[in-house]
């Protein structure tokens, strides 16, 4: 429809611009982070006196570092991508998991799977990892008391077409209504200075690109259900 081609032309010039910016500010970030080493040096001892100054000023370009690299996924991907090939969903959830431990131990949350899909899905290792790995985050971020994060796979079909279905549940702070229909927006988020609101958007165009469905049901104060879908391979 019209209204999603002019969805999409704006995704890509804010893309265009985002790459552009993201290049600009890799420069100076860098100037920073290896001065910074330097000035550590030439403080010697006098560097512990000021070691929570230097250790945000660190941080802090750290995690702009973080942010713009971000952006180039989302406005380049393909330059990460090395290929497709064929992959039980269930199995990378699982080759997943150990990316978000450290997340997981220093929490009171309860991780639950039902993994019990065989079809295997056409597309690139990586992405399928940045897919899960964006929406166990959120997952967990959603959860700082704890709660139940379940994970579950399994074979379902989808207008006849044979597919896998993902899905990644938590029992957290869940979101109204008006939230729900903002997350996949480029840079739509809640999370005051941590969040970049490009984790769910980088998502469902990874999702869209071989050919799945994303959808998220959610409920303020009790949690939130994200569904992933993918065509199986041959299907
Ligand atoms: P970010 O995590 O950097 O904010 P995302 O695009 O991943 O960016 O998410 C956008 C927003 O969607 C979040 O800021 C949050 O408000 C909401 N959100 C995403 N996942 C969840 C979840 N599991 N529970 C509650 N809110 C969520």
């Amino acid at each position: 429809t019209t209204k999603q081609l002019v969805v999409s032309e704006k995704l890509a010039a804010i893309g265009e611009i985002a790459a552009g910016i993201a290049h600009e500010i890799n420069n100076p970030v860098q100037v920073i982070q290896g001065n910074l080493d330097v000035v550590r040096v030439q403080l010697g001892a006098e560097a512990d006196q000021i070691k929570t100054e230097l250790r945000l000023i660190d941080e802090q370009t750290h995690s702009i570092f973080l942010i713009v690299n971000k952006l180039l996924q989302f406005t380049r991907p393909d330059e990460y991508a090395e290929g497709s090939a064929q992959h039980r969903p269930a199995d990378i959830l699982l080759d997943t998991l150990p990316l978000v431990q450290h997340l997981l131990s220093n929490s009171e949350i309860v991780l639950h799977q039902e993994l019990n899909s065989l079809n295997t899905v056409a597309i690139n290792r990586t992405e399928l990892q940045q897919i899960l790995i964006n929406l166990m985050v959120n997952a967990i971020h959603a959860m700082p008391e704890g709660g139940d994060l379940t994970l579950a796979a399994e074979d379902q079909q989808r207008e006849g077409r044979e597919g896998v279905l993902i899905i990644v549940k938590d029992t957290g702070i869940g979101m109204t209504a008006e939230h729900l229909t903002r997350i996949f927006d480029p840079f739509f988020t809640t999370k005051q200075g941590e969040g970049t609101g490009l984790g769910l958007s980088i998502t469902s165009k990874l999702v869209a690109r071989y050919d799945g469905a994303i959808e998220a049901q959610s409920r303020l104060g009790q949690g939130t259900e994200f569904h992933v879908w993918f065509p199986a391979a041959g299907c």
